[in-house]
């Protein structure tokens, strides 16, 4: 398991890290999400051992990256989000020099090399000078040689980017085929769209702090409850507002095209109670409904520092 906790970096005067916390649990497929500049890459350098964190702790399977640096390089596989593969070798000498990097030689580490070729799909290729590959497969190159190691956790930075979608598509279901072998993975993207389908858990980064992080089924939970109740009121308005101002689970209410946008912390059970309760009341709804929620919409809403609608109540902060 990986444990992040307090991580702050500054470069100069500029903090990217401001205590940033998250746990990576084993076997998780954890989509780093943010913005550009968030802090991605700082954090997934530190995880590398490219960069010093000012202060704060980064444990991997109880060994603590400032203590045993060495032996937490020995357990990340990390790629970068540049290729930095070497254009004038072939396939098998750029793996076999990996290889010799981690102290594998000879047959251990020509057995090592053909097995992960094989499962990314170069096999075919090993004769092949690198700078003759496809930028995909670079891509799969790169991933091959991360994992020489066998670590225990592998460290994507944006792998995606560059590639068409196809491509992108394929490299996806080779990670996910990893995971599903029990490799841990953290791949990060400010392309929330790039992650959603495949990840198990989410953690969204924004001006260096984790703002948001968990589980899909826990996120989308999330994700359902953060968009608005729309209610639109044929009559009886005040009394609604009264309605909903008093209301526990009621956080902001706001109007958007002679519609109510409430911000509700309820399940479907307490939706149905409060439609309930309106009509008691005798105010007359003509539309009541959840705006279909998204990730990508919470995503925004998250990172997104500007208010565009206008609040009539501004209540409890209750997401
Ligand atoms: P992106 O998605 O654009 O790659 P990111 O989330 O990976 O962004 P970082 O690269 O970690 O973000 O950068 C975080 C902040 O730190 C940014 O504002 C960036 O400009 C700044 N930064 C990063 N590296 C340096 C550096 N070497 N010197 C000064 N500022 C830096």
């Amino acid at each position: 398991m990986l444990t992040i906790t307090d991580l702050k970096k500054a470069y100069g005067r500029y903090h990217a890290l401001n205590g940033l916390s998250m746990t990576i649990k084993d076997g998780a497929l954890y989509g780093f999400v943010g913005p550009n500049g968030a802090g991605k890459t700082t954090t997934i350098k530190i995880l590398a051992g490219l960069l010093s964190a000012d202060s704060g702790q980064v444990i991997l399977d109880g060994v603590d990256a400032r203590r045993e640096r060495q032996a937490l390089k020995g357990m990340i596989g990390y790629v970068p989000d540049t290729f930095g593969v070497y254009a004038d070798l072939k396939v098998w000498e750029y793996m076999e020099f990996f290889s010799a990097c981690y102290g594998l030689e000879g047959l251990i580490a020509r057995k090592r090399c053909e097995v992960l070729l094989e499962q990314v799909g170069l096999e075919d290729r090993m004769d092949q000078y690198v700078d003759g590959l496809s930028r995909g497969m670079k891509q799969r190159l790169c991933l091959a040689r991360a994992l020489i190691h066998d670590p225990a956790l592998l460290v994507m930075d944006e792998p995606s980017s560059g590639l068409d979608p196809k491509t992108r598509k394929e490299f996806k279901e080779l990670l996910q085929e990893l995971n599903g072998e029990g490799k841990t993975i953290l791949i990060s993207s400010h392309v929330l769209t790039e992650l959603d389908q495949m990840c198990t858990d989410i953690g969204i980064i924004d001006q260096g702090r984790m703002v948001l992080s968990g589980s899909m089924g826990e996120i989308m939970a999330r994700v359902e409850r953060s968009d608005p109740l729309q209610i639109m009121v044929y009559q009886n308005m005040d009394q609604a507002m009264a309605i909903l101002r008093s209301h526990s689970l009621v956080g902001s209410i706001a109007i958007k095209e002679n519609c109510l946008s409430v911000e509700f912390t309820g399940d479907h059970q307490d939706e149905a109670l409060l439609l309930q309760q309106l009509i008691d009341a005798d105010v007359l709804v003509r539309g009541f409904f959840r705006k279909q929620g998204s990730l990508e919409s919470l995503f925004m809403q998250i990172t997104d520092h500007e208010d565009k609608e206008v609040l009539l109540y501004e209540g409890k902060p209750g997401l």
